[in-house]
């Protein structure tokens, strides 16, 4: 049977839960100081193959295994446990719709922030319905936010954790308070990072143009798909180089993107319009290039995506 989401099943330490019975303890470090890394696993059902697929999940493991070795947690997990918890937990659900997988590593336990453990995981699927990935969605207002993104000298931005998140809730809550969508984040010395929990692209003529992985920015794998797709799949010129803030207003097109909000236009920035204040054309055609992908109707890309029936 298929479980309403109020009673969907969660897995936590090995089990396979309601949600309402997945809990975990008030004094846990994650609880207390977020000391957790995470991942959200996008999947997508192929209605032709009735099939779900996870996108990248391996590259998601991996991502989580590096958050989890540079906040020093010990793991009791191999990426093959991680990936046997996700599809149980799916299947236990029975889904058949698009999901974004919240996979966990925390400490549980008494102990403080400076605790080794014990490191437990939860996997909660987040269903997200068959058509969430429309590519004519509503573009955003965004403001660059006064707040500076975190850096890799104090708490890195490649980690990650649950704590980092407060830094990108200053900047969004700032963006909503004034009148924004959401906010893009300048690094410590004042260049282009990126959005609150996305990555940010720009088009200038007919190069696409990201920040640097050393510019502080998580290492995002949508950002990698779009790279990958926009050289091999559309015979883009890309260009990975830091990004001057006054660059953001004079560029042709501009979009965040990332696993859960995929390819989202930018219409402005600052009240600067970015193009003509709609979705731009190579921003489109990476979205339809992007929902291709990541739903297995491209054959050349099959090799990024693992079935979970
Ligand atoms: N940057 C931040 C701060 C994020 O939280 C996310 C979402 N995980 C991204 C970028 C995009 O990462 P990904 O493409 O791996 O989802």
């Amino acid at each position: 049977m298929k479980y309403d989401v109020a009673h969907r099943r969660i897995w936590l330490k090995g089990e396979i839960l309601d949600v309402n019975d997945a809990k975990v303890n008030v004094l846990s470090p994650t609880s207390q100081f977020g000391l957790n890394v995470f991942e959200g696993i996008p999947c997508y059902w192929n209605e032709e193959t009735n099939q779900l697929y996870a996108f990248r999940l391996s590259d998601h493991y991996d991502r989580l295994i590096r958050s989890a070795k540079l906040i020093q947690f010990d793991l009791k997990y191999t990426k093959d446990d991680f990936k046997k918890a996700l599809v149980d937990t799916v299947k236990a659900n029975e889904y058949d719709e698009n999901l974004s997988v919240r996979q966990t590593l925390f400490v549980d336990g008494f102990g403080s922030w400076g605790s080794e453990g014990p490191v437990e995981m939860f996997v909660a699927p987040i269903p997200r319905g068959r058509t969430s990935a429309e590519y004519n969605k509503k573009g955003l207002n965004c403001c660059v936010t006064s707040w500076r993104r975190i850096s890799d000298e104090n708490l890195s931005p490649r980690i990650k954790c649950g704590a980092n998140y407060i830094n990108s809730r200053v900047g969004q809550r700032e963006a909503l308070r004034n009148g924004y969508d959401t906010c893009i984040f300048l690094n410590e010395v004042g260049k282009v990072a990126e959005g609150p929990g996305s990555c940010f692209f720009m088009v200038k003529g007919d190069t696409l143009v990201t920040p640097r992985l050393t510019d502080s920015v998580l290492e995002s794998i949508t950002r990698d798909t779009i790279i990958c797709l926009a050289k091999e799949e559309l015979g883009l010129k890309v260009e990975e180089r830091t990004i001057d803030r006054t660059e953001l207003y004079l560029a042709d097109e501009a979009f965040l993107c990332g696993s859960a909000m995929e390819i989202t236009p930018i219409y402005t920035i600052d009240r600067y319009e970015v193009d003509s204040g709609e979705q731009g054309e190579i921003t489109k055609r990476l979205h339809l290039t992007y929902l291709d992908c990541v739903r297995g109707k491209l054959a050349n890309r099959m090799d990024w995506l693992t079935p979970i029936y």
